[in-house]
Order: C-alpha cells, then structure tokens, then sequence
C-alpha cells in the first residue's frame, strides 16, 4: 500500500543505530526536588522548577479559585474574547514587578521568543545572535527575513567586529540567553548594552532561567547587573522559576503595542486559561515575599560547584543553579546518567542536538527544595563514579 510516510521508521532506526532515539517519560508524582518515574523514586536535579513553586499549594488554591469563577478555558485569542480579569491583572502586576511600563503574555517563552524576534526585524535588517542561544531564538531568527549573523559564544569583540559591518542594514537587533540554558553561564550584559547604545542597534534578552532566581527582587540578570533601563526588549517565562506555564515581554507601552499588532503568536493563538494567570500572580507575589528562596537556591549552587570543581569535574564557566558536568562523549554523558539514575537520582545527559558534538554533559539543575542531604548524596555518587 502506498505509505507517504515509508521514510519515517528508516530515519527512527538510524537515530536508534546512533542511541540518539528519545524516549518520553512518564513522571507519577508531582514536580518537586524528590519525583517519582513509576514505582522508582528519585532526587530530581532535571527540573526547572528552580523556586520549588510548581506543586506550590498557593499556586493550585488561586488556579483553582479563577476556575471555579471563570471555568477553565479562554476561549478565544486575546485580541478577540480570551483575555479575562486574571491576564490583564497578570498584565499589570508584571510590568509593575519587572519595572516597566507594560507587558505581554504569550501562550509560551518559546512563542514569546519566536514571536518577538520576528515581529521587530524584516528583510533590510540584521540579527546578531549567541551561537548557544535558545531554539526558540534561533526559530525566530529563521521566522524573520532579516539577515543572521551568528557570534561565538559570549565573544563581545567579536560582536562588535560584525557590528561595525552591520552599519548599512536599516536595523540591528542583539539577541542573547541572560542565563544560558546548558551551560549554567551568564551573558556579558553589561558590554552588550554599550555596544547595543554604541551601534544604534536594539537589544532582547531572554530571562527565562534568570526571572525569579538572580537580582535582589527577582526580577533577573539585568536587574543583577543594574541595567533594566537600558535593555528596551526583555523576555521571560512563567515556566521555571515561577513554577507555571506561558511567556511573556516586558518593555515600553509603545513596544508592547507594537507586539499587539504584529506578533504572529501572540495574534493567532488562544489565550492561556484564566487558572494559569491567577497561579501566575500567586507566584509572583511569593517571589516577592520570599526572598529566602532563590538565596537558599543560591547558596545550594554554590555549595555543589564548589564540591564538583574540588572532585576536578570540568565546569566550565558556570556560575549559576545549572550546573554542567562536561564529560565530552555521548557515550560517556548517557553511562554516567544511567548509573546516577541507578544510584536514586535524576541526572539528564544533554547531547546533540541539545550541544555540540563532543561536548556532551550532565545537566544537574538545583530547586531551592533541594536539602543538604540531596546535595551530599549526589556529590558522594559523583566522587564514586569519578574517572
Ligand atoms: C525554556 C526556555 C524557553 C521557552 O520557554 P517555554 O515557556 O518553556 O516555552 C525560552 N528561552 C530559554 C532560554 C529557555 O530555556
């Protein structure tokens, strides 16, 4: 019988033949720094629940209030009908929290991204990228007509070389990870905002795994860094540290009525259930409240990069909750998750196409749930299965 779809399972084998086939799993607990896969109990370091917040109660009571006032679905994308009480407030309170004079919330970070980049570049322009930027930046940047030029890693120099190339495009937009999502490293944010301002070009930064976790509010990396008023773009996720669902800008008005108008994802997608914004604005309310949180999360980072770095684990320039233990080979990467995996513990091994070949990790991701006790049981199994 005719199959159009014959080519599929040859290409499966052929990633089954690399032990590059993925698997889908099935976690039978709720998120936490202790989960479960079926009856195996195990220390979860492959969360991004950094603030402990996704099985918050607090969260689950103001989802479960909005629901029992506004049902469960929005209904419509928000230009229509789908946007209620609980998203606008979610609005308000996030601009107000982010320190800026509007917000937007999108239906993912990956949207946001994706959505963003697309809607402020077009053919004329130029977009120049972190080679280790998330794949929803690198999606946008294939959306948008504009040209891509990619830098290495965190190079400013380099950047600014290309920058003094890119003066005859109509517009230049940096985009960059603030926390890199595999590496655990920190964007050079300070020199890119005096580039940014230097070449006339805009500047997005992408918060995702800092909103919540770095700056003394919580509001992330430009905060840390003392720069919010200069980054004009910044984006972030309601889906790690604030332990819920969905994307969101933060900007100027006028910015924020630019996406309104021109952001494909945000126009052309159903708004998020009015739950979601109300567990959103509890999260955002125990960020404010609970500073101990992101220092505890703090303080567990530092005591297990400390403890690796000593055993002579390579980690590069990490500074942050995600820790990678660059072991270089796949093979390598996946023994070491499997024998942790045996020991009680969740360790992913991050491969291609998640990093370059050969440069293959473990990725141990910390939540402010974590105890003492979970850290020792790691850094000893680490210290066992040393080479
Ligand atoms: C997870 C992530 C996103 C996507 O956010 P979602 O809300 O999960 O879609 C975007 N950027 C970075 C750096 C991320 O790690």
């Amino acid at each position: 019988m005719f199959d159009p779809l014959a080519w599929i399972p040859e290409q499966l084998d052929l990633l089954q033949a690399m032990e590059r086939r993925r698997a889908i799993h099935v976690r039978s607990t709720a998120q936490g720094a202790t989960v479960s896969w079926k009856e195996t109990k195990l220390i979860n370091f492959g969360s991004n629940d950094y603030l402990d917040l996704a099985a918050d109660a607090r969260l689950g009571d103001a989802a479960r209030e909005a629901i029992t006032a506004e049902g469960w679905g929005s209904g419509a994308s928000p230009l229509i009908t789908g946007r209620g009480n609980d998203q606008a407030r979610l609005e308000a309170e996030l601009a107000q929290f982010e320190g800026t004079q509007a917000s937007l919330v999108f239906s993912s970070g990956f949207a946001a991204n994706a959505g963003t980049i697309d809607a402020l570049t077009d053919r004329g322009d130029v977009i120049l990228s972190d080679e280790k930027n998330h794949a929803s930046i690198i999606d946008g940047t294939r959306l948008s007509k504009a040209t891509v030029r990619v830098y290495p890693h965190r190079d400013v120099d380099y950047l600014e070389n290309l920058l003094k190339q890119c003066g005859t495009f109509r517009r230049r937009l940096i985009v960059t990870d603030t926390l890199f999502s595999m590496d655990g490293t920190i964007a050079p944010l300070p020199e890119l905002v005096d580039l940014a301002e230097q070449y006339d070009a805009m500047l997005m930064v992408d918060e995702a795994h800092a909103t919540g976790v770095f700056g003394e509010q919580g509001h992330g990396l430009c905060e840390h860094f003392g720069i919010e008023d200069r980054v004009p773009v910044r984006v972030g996720t309601f889906s790690k540290a604030l332990g819920g669902h969905g994307g969101f800008v933060v900007g100027s008005q006028t910015l924020i009525d630019y996406l309104v108008n021109r952001s494909r994802p945000y126009i052309f997608s159903t708004a998020a259930p009015a739950a979601n914004a109300a567990a959103m604005l509890a999260a955002l309310q125990i960020v404010q409240k609970e500073p101990q949180r992101r220092q505890t999360l703090m303080a567990s980072a530092k005591f297990l990069r400390d403890a690796l770095r000593k055993q002579g684990w390579g980690l590069g320039d990490c500074r942050s909750q995600i820790i990678p233990v660059i072991v270089g080979t796949e093979a390598l990467a996946m023994q070491l998750s499997a024998k942790l995996f045996d020991r009680g513990m969740l360790v992913p091994g991050i491969r291609p196409p998640s990093v370059a070949d050969g440069e293959c990790l473990l990725r141990i991701s910390l939540s402010s749930g974590h105890t003492r006790q979970h850290l020792d049981t790691l850094v000893e199994a680490l210290e066992e299965l040393r080479f």
